[in-house]
């Protein structure tokens, strides 16, 4: 299988302290997998490596077919080559309706200017009822955001990253705070999503992560602790002794 984003022997320490470890990592063009590890694990770290925020002392970083490296690009240039990444909060304009944000989102740059220069145009009403109809909001399209259940802001926002095109999704702990039903929905969207780009989820909910029914990969003190499906990663015993804190 090709490789999308090969992250090998990454090492960052923070005022003397290792948050990830001579850490490795792979992903293909339409993969989904999900990360999990206890708190301080090095989670969030690695997002931030891969986007770009933290910048590694040791290891590569290299993107797409022709391996670009990723380590000295600034985070806008990798947002544009095609890495998207969603925080645990919904970042919508409250004040603007459903298709607004999609069409703003259809729009570069983005960010919280876009909406001074936002004009819509007729090519992007057709590509923002697609993408309302990939996240489940086509019947929601003229309501304000601010108006949306917690659930339709979390898939909103996945809506505008996806119109963005990327072709990695990293995703942070996207059923935190959702009923069953929604954590249902969005289980179905980063599937589906999945199946056309690389998404990595970042999640606490064995539950959920189940029902992604993907490849696992167990982080601790900043490095690889196991990798396979989930039944395999939770019958290691190095695992279960770092979730029991042994
Ligand atoms: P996770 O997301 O798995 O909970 P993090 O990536 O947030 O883990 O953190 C990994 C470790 O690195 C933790 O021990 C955390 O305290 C430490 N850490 C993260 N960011 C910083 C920082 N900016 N300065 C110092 N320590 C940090």
């Amino acid at each position: 299988m090709s490789t999308l984003l090969e992250v090998s022997g990454v090492s960052v320490t923070f005022d003397g302290f290792r948050a990830i470890n001579n850490l490795s990592f792979q992903i293909g063009p339409a993969e989904m997998r999900a990360i999990i590890g206890p708190n301080g694990a090095g989670k969030t770290t690695f997002m931030d490596i891969v986007t770009g925020k933290t910048r590694p002392d040791e290891g590569r970083v290299l993107w797409g077919e022709k391996s670009q490296s990723l380590t000295r690009m600034s985070e806008a240039k990798i947002a544009q080559a095609g890495i998207g990444r969603k925080f645990q909060r919904p970042t919508v304009f409250e004040d603007q309706s459903v298709f607004d944000n999609l069409a703003m989102a259809l729009r570069k740059p983005r960010g919280p200017l876009a909406v001074l220069w936002y004009r819509p145009a007729r090519a992007d009403a057709e590509r923002v009822h697609e993408l309302a109809a990939e996240i489940g909001l086509s019947d929601q399209l003229s309501r304000k955001s601010g108006e949306l259940s917690h659930g339709q802001k979390q898939w909103l926002e996945i809506g505008m990253l996806l119109a963005q095109e990327p072709r990695l999704l990293l995703v942070d702990e996207p059923a935190a705070g959702m009923t069953h039903e929604e954590r249902e929905h969005t289980t179905a969207l980063l599937v589906e999503a999945a199946k056309t780009r690389a998404v990595v989820v970042v999640e606490h909910d064995m539950e959920f992560v189940r029902r992604l029914n993907c490849k696992v990969t167990v982080l601790h003190e900043g490095a690889v602790l196991a990798e396979g499906s989930l039944d395999h990663v939770t019958a290691n015993q190095q695992v279960i002794d770092v979730y029991l804190g042994r």
